[in-house]
């Protein structure tokens, strides 16, 4: 069955020694106190990620990051690679998060290209998708979630998409303190799968591991993970704290 995974996303927050600080708390809470998740991982700054993959040794935390280059190398000024962030340890690299896609103009088209290089480094990407508000009240969301894995992911064969994280992030619920309910999220997540399903199988859509995103907390994180197609959250502002994150970690129990 597919992994039950909870990823934190510091985005461009906590300088190296907060960092270090925060990640310590982490795994010794995640060592001492038993939790229903399967893989709990950090997806820090570049510059966290070697230091954070050393003290992760022994314990049951993973450490990510949160882009990387679709090129294997070059003349990329201040880029960093896939084979870089591999070459310090990390497992994870997030891919298409909506911040990627808002403020830096990274495209479907992008992505794909991003995702392979990702997978050919033998990283594990988190692929994120979702709709924004205006594409929710227009009704548009099915749509846009469909040609964001059209044009992002189902390129890959079934062998190279079981390697793959799916997060659904709608735009609206990131950062905003406004949660989809867990029938909004479910709803997705169930229509995703069903997607996963057409394009390969059923065998392969249900043990792809999907991620629920946007304004997750330890309050309302037990009942978002307790639907039947959500299998743990990308978590943003609640990383930064490491008693929230880990009883984030914990709402499987
Ligand atoms: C995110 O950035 O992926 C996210 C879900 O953020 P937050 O939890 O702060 O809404």
């Amino acid at each position: 069955m597919r992994k039950k995974i909870v990823a934190g996303n510091w985005k461009m927050n906590l300088d190296y020694n907060e960092g270090l600080g925060v990640f310590s708390e982490i795994i010794n809470m995640v060592k001492d106190e038993a939790t229903g998740t399967q893989e709990a991982v950090i997806c820090s700054p570049f510059i966290h990620i070697h230091s954070l993959v050393q003290l992760a040794k022994g314990y049951k935390v993973a450490v990510g990051a949160q882009n990387a280059h679709q090129a294997e190398s070059g003349a990329y000024t201040g880029e960093t690679s896939a084979k870089m962030i591999k070459s310090v340890g990390a497992a994870y690299v997030i891919i298409g998060h909506s911040e990627r896609r808002q403020y830096f103009g990274e495209s479907n088209e992008l992505l794909a290209k991003k995702t392979d290089t990702v997978l050919k480094n033998d990283l594990r990407p988190i692929f994120c998708i979702g709709e924004t508000l205006q594409e929710r009240e227009a009704n548009a969301h099915f749509d846009v979630i469909k040609t964001q894995l059209v044009e992002g992911v189902f390129h890959l064969d079934a062998a190279q998409f079981a390697k793959l994280v799916l997060a659904y992030e709608p735009v609206w619920a990131i950062g905003t303190g406004v949660t989809a309910t867990s029938a909004q999220a479910q709803e997705i997540h169930a229509f995703i799968r069903k997607e996963i399903a057409a394009k390969y199988n059923q065998e392969v859509a249900d043990s792809t591991t999907i991620l629920y995103g946007g304004s997750c907390n330890p309050k309302n994180a037990a009942e978002l993970f307790g639907c039947a197609d959500i299998d743990g959250g990308l978590i943003g502002g609640a990383s930064l704290k490491s008693r929230d994150f880990v009883d984030i970690v914990k709402a499987f129990n």
